[in-house]
């Protein structure tokens, strides 16, 4: 699949910024661990924030590839600003388009248009790879849900505003509903608590953060309910989270695409043995076998994005392009560190700070391994294990919801 005139139009526009101020700062943001406001706001002034979101909100109407576009340059040499253009365009900001009430998008859109990244939080300290484990509990009392409980690795915890909460919706009764999600506002919600910050091995300048819910008041006009009701909302909200899944896909192609340059260029310009060291055949088919899985990394991301067109990208695509990708990119952000023998050790490296950041990837938004499991789960048409006691079917949970 090739980007059409318009989408590469697009990522030279995009790429000045990324190879310019992003680039410039990379460095900075990761040794001071500080969430980087300034790129935030090039990315608002350029109108990249929020940019798949409906016109009519404030946005672009722009497709999951323009998105991947827009990621994949970013990431190449920032990929804590990746991770914003993903999370302002992708996850919990498309569940909420999607199945919101126009109260609801209204104060998202105006939200991540202004500069916020929205937090998704799912897991807690107790669930993550079964995440329909949950324990976090929204109680109905009279006209208000009080919420409690805590989350746990929630990526811009402290820095975020708007938090779409996962929880276990009971009624006055007592009766649990099913999983929905909730629309928080951090600085505006008494009861949400910022417990600690997690010191991360890469990605340093996005906090990842504990959170705990504590006698928290929210309104039922916070609830986001897919059409579908209450009873099938987590499959719903997670068919939205899928978008996230490329987002995190797209970033580790980013990280590797700009590792594998790095490489490239330092290969014909370092000489050994009177000659650059991309005469010697070792090296040159480790750069063939890092384009080549790059190339088929790129094609398994954007025929996930393709697959979103009118909706959520399919669940099985995305699992498939996020862990090809994500364990590929590890392989060739190593291999081009490699390339640079010391130097690559060298904190001034920008290669030390990508092969931290690369890591993450096959363990945020799905492990590899839970990623395969859905895979081989739609090969072999089982069902998949969800939770500790209960079974959902695949084609329940890649039920495709068309964004309203
Ligand atoms: C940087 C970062 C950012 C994150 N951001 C967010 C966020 O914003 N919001 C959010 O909600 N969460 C976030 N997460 C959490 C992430 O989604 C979880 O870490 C992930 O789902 C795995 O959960 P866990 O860490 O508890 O691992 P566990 O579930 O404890 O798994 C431990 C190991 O066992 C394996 N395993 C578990 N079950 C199975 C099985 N059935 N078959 C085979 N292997 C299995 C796992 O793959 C893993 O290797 C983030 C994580 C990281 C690292």
């Amino acid at each position: 699949m090739e980007l059409n005139k318009e989408q590469l139009a697009f990522q030279a526009e995009v790429r000045e910024l990324a190879q310019g101020p992003i680039k410039d700062r990379a460095a900075e943001v990761d040794r001071t661990e500080q969430y980087p406001w300034d790129n935030v706001e090039a990315l608002k002034e350029a109108g990249y924030l929020g940019m798949t979101l409906p016109r009519k909100y404030g946005g672009r109407d722009a497709s999951w590839l323009d998105a991947v576009v827009l990621i994949e340059e970013l990431s190449q040499t920032c990929a804590v600003t990746g991770r914003i253009a993903v999370e302002t365009n992708m996850g919990a900001i498309s569940a909420i388009m999607a199945y919101g009430t126009e109260e609801q998008r209204k104060l998202a859109a105006d939200m991540v248009l202004g500069g916020d990244k929205p937090a998704i939080c799912i897991t807690e300290p107790d669930a993550g790879s079964s995440a329909g484990d949950m324990t976090t509990r929204a109680d109905r009392r009279g006209n208000l849900y009080v919420i409690n409980g805590r989350k746990h690795w929630i990526t811009g915890g402290g820095v975020s505003r708007l938090h779409l909460i996962f929880a276990r919706v009971f009624d006055e009764q007592g009766h649990e509903e099913g999983i929905g999600g909730f629309l928080v506002i951090r600085d505006e919600t008494p009861g949400l608590r910022i417990v600690k910050r997690e010191p991360t091995m890469g990605l340093r300048g996005i906090p990842e953060a504990e959170l705990a819910f504590e006698e928290m008041e929210v309104p039922p006009s916070a609830l986001l309910v897919p059409p579908r009701g209450l009873a099938k909302s987590f499959a719903d909200l997670m068919a939205a989270y899928n978008s996230q899944r490329v987002g995190a896909a797209t970033v580790a192609l980013g990280l590797a695409q700009g590792a594998y340059e790095l490489a490239l260029a330092w290969s014909e310009e370092r000489e050994q043995f009177g000659r650059p060291i991309s005469e010697f055949q070792g090296l040159q088919w480790k750069l063939a076998d890092m384009s080549i899985q790059l190339a088929a990394a790129r094609a398994l991301v954007y025929r996930a994005a393709e697959s979103g067109t009118g909706g959520f990208p399919d669940m099985l695509m995305a699992a498939q392009a996020k862990v090809f990708t994500s364990e590929s990119a590890i392989r060739v952000v190593n291999d081009a560190l490699q390339f640079f023998g010391a130097r690559g050790y060298s904190r001034n490296n920008p290669l030390e700070r990508m092969a931290r950041d690369v890591r993450m990837f096959t363990i945020g938004g799905g492990t590899a391994e839970m990623l395969r499991n859905l895979v081989a789960g739609q090969v072999l048409g089982k069902k998949l294990p969800q939770t500790r006691d209960g079974y959902v079917r695949l084609a329940e949970q890649n039920a495709r919801n068309k964004p309203g």
